[in-house]
C-alpha cells in the first residue's frame, strides 16, 4: 500500500509534501518558533523581514531570490548616476547580517518552489517579488527593434542578466522616450549625459561602449497629458535643467493658462510647476548657447504608430496624436504629427506577473489581490511593496507600505490570526526539495564574494564595481 501511496506521490510530484506532512505531524509537540518567508529580496523583502525580525526577537526568516544576487531595483533599476540612492542596500546589509534572516538566492517562486510548498513549511509567507513586465502601447510597429521598454533599458545599463544582450542602436540622432515619470527622466538622462560623468559610475562596461559611441542629439519626451500631470519629481527634472552641453526646450504653447492654476497648488507640487513653467518660459540661460544636446519634453501627445524605414527594419520615426484634456483624462483630438527617431522607449509603467497559478491576482492591475496586504482568500500569505501596491512611488513609500505589512504579520502571530502553535519545517523541508531539484541556492556570505569580485574588477578601472552580469559566472564564484 505505501509503495503505492509513493508511485502516485511521485507522478504527481507531491511526495516531498507528502514526506513534509508527516514530519509536521510528528514533531508538532517541540517547542514553537515563528518561521516565515519573504518571497524577492528588493526594498520590500528586506524592509518587511526587518520589521519582523523587531517585532518577533524569536522569529526566523528566509529570504527567497530569483537571481543569485540580492537589492532587486535597488541594484537593477536606480540610476548608476545616483549613487547615493543605493546607501539603502548597508541597511538591508545589517538585516541580512543580523544572523535571524537567511538570505536563498538563485530560487525562483513559481518554478523551483511553488505558494502550497511554503504554505506549508512556514507559518506565514510573504510575497515581495515586485513588477517586473511592462506594459505595451499595443499599436503598430512596437515589435520593431528599436522599440524597446525602458525596463528592459535600464536592466542593459545597470547589468540585469537577462537584458545584458539587448541590442541598443545609438547610431541615431533622436531617440523618443514615452512616459513622464522619474524613470522615463532617468533613461533620458543616461542617454543625454556626456559618458566622461559615466564612467566611473557601476554602469555596465557593454552598455558604456555604446553610450560612447552615440551620435545621439536629442531626446523627446512624450507625455499623453500636459506639463500639470507630470509624476516625475522635483530633483529629477532639476538634473536636466543643469545637465552639462544640453538644453531643454519646451513648446509654450503647453503652459497657456498654467500660472493662474499653479497659484492654488500644494506647495511642493507648485514648485515643481513652478520650476517647468520658467524653463519653458523664461529666456534660456547663458550656459545653454554652447549645448550639443537637446531635451525635449513634448506634452499632450500619444503614440499612434511606429514606422519603419523603407530600406531596413529600423524604426524610422513615430506618428504622435495631438491629445486634450477632458477632466484629467488625455482625449485624442484626431489631428495626427510625425516624430523622425531611431530609437523608441517605452516607460508607461511596469505591472506584477502571477507567479503561480494559486496565488489570487488582479491580472489587470498586475498585482496580488490583497487587502492591507493579506493575500485574498489565502491565510497566511501576506504580500507588500510593487507586487501589492503596483509600480508607485519610491523606496521610502515602499518601506513604509513594508513596515505596515511586517507589523499586521508580527500582530497577527501575537492574536492566533496565524496559528503558530503547530510546528513548521520551515527551511529545512525546503531545502530538500531545492536540494532533489539541483538547484544551488546562494547565501548572503555567497553574495559577498560576488559582491568582492565586483568592486575588486571595478577598482581596476576606476568604478566603484563592475557588476557581473552572467548569472552562471555569479553561481561559479559564489561557489568557490
Ligand atoms: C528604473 C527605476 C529606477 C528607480 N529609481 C529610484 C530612485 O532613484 N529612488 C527611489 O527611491 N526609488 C526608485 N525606484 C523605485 C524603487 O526601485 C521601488 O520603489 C522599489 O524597488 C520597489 O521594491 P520591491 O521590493 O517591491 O520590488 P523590486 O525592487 O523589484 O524587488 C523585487 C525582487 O523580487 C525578485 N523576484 C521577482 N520575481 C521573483 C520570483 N518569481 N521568485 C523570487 N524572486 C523574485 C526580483 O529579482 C527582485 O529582487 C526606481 C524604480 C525603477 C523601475
Amino acid at each position: 500500500m505505501f509503495k503505492y501511496v509513493n508511485s502516485v506521490l511521485l507522478e504527481s510530484g507531491c511526495l516531498t509534501n507528502y514526506l513534509l506532512r508527516q514530519k509536521v505531524f510528528k514533531s508538532s509537540s517541540a517547542a514553537q518558533k515563528p518561521k516565515v518567508c519573504v518571497v524577492g529580496s528588493g526594498p520590500a523583502g528586506f524592509y518587511v523581514s526587518q520589521q519582523l525580525i523587531k517585532a518577533y526577537p524569536k522569529i526566523e526568516v528566509d529570504l527567497f531570490e530569483r537571481l543569485p544576487v540580492p537589492f532587486g531595483l535597488v541594484r537593477f533599476g536606480v540610476a548608476p548616476d545616483h549613487p547615493e540612492v543605493k546607501n539603502v542596500i548597508n541597511t538591508f546589509t545589517k538585516t541580512a547580517k543580523s544572523g535571524r534572516l537567511r538570505f536563498v538566492g538563485n530560487v525562483n517562486l513559481g518554478t523551483d518552489i511553488i505558494l502550497s510548498e511554503l504554505r506549508e513549511a512556514y507559518h506565514a509567507v510573504v510575497l515581495t517579488y515586485g513588477a517586473e513586465q511592462d506594459r505595451e502601447f499595443g499599436i503598430p510597429g512596437e515589435e520593431l527593434p528599436d522599440v524597446l521598454s525602458a525596463r528592459r533599458f535600464v536592466g542593459w545599463y545597470n547589468g540585469l542578466p537577462v537584458d545584458s544582450n539587448l541590442k541598443v542602436n545609438l547610431d541615431i540622432e533622436t531617440a523618443v522616450v514615452f512616459g513622464n515619470g522619474n524613470v522615463a527622466i532617468d533613461v533620458a538622462r543616461i542617454l543625454l549625459t556626456p559618458v566622461d560623468a559615466l564612467k566611473n559610475t557601476d554602469i555596465t562596461e557593454h552598455s558604456l561602449a555604446v553610450l560612447s559611441q552615440s551620435r545621439l542629439k536629442k531626446v523627446i519626451m512624450v507625455g499623453r497629458r500636459g506639463p500639470l500631470n507630470v509624476a516625475f519629481t522635483i530633483k529629477e527634472i532639476r538634473e536636466m535643467l543643469k545637465l552639462p552641453q544640453c538644453k531643454t526646450v519646451m513648446d509654450p504653447a503647453s503652459f497657456e493658462g498654467i500660472r493662474e492654476v499653479i497659484e492654488g497648488l500644494p506647495r511642493p507640487r507648485r514648485r515643481l510647476m513652478e520650476l517647468i513653467t520658467q524653463a519653458a518660459l523664461n529666456p534660456p540661460p547663458e550656459s545653454w548657447a554652447n549645448a550639443t544636446r537637446v531635451f525635449e519634453p513634448l506634452f499632450f501627445r500619444s503614440p499612434i504608430e511606429f514606422l519603419k524605414s523603407l530600406r531596413s527594419n529600423r524604426l524610422s520615426g513615430v506618428n504622435i496624436v495631438v491629445n486634450e484634456l477632458s477632466g484629467d483624462r488625455a482625449v485624442p483630438t484626431g489631428v495626427v504629427e510625425s516624430l523622425e527617431c531611431g530609437l523608441a522607449l517605452r516607460s508607461i509603467g511596469y505591472k506584477g506577473i502571477k507567479a503561480g497559478k494559486d496565488i489570487p491576482f488582479d491580472d489587470e492591475k498586475g498585482t496580488v489581490l490583497n487587502k492591507n496586504g493579506q493575500a485574498e482568500g489565502l491565510k497566511g500569505v501576506y504580500c507588500c511593496g510593487w507586487v501589492a501596491t503596483g509600480p508607485s512611488g519610491v523606496i521610502l513609500t515602499t518601506m513604509n507600505n513594508s513596515f505596515e505589512v511586517g507589523h499586521a504579520i508580527a500582530q497577527h502571530m501575537e492574536t492566533g490570526l496565524v496559528d503558530i502553535s503547530v510546528n513548521k519545517p520551515g527551511y529545512e523541508a525546503i531545502s530538500h526539495i531545492l536540494g532533489d531539484k539541483g538547484i544551488q541556492t546562494v547565501s548572503f556570505s555567497d553574495w559577498e564574494k560576488i559582491d568582492e569580485e565586483e568592486k575588486r574588477r571595478g577598482k581596476e578601472i576606476g568604478k566603484p564595481r563592475e557588476k557581473i552580469v552572467s548569472v552562471e559566472e555569479m553561481l561559479s564564484i559564489a561557489a568557490r
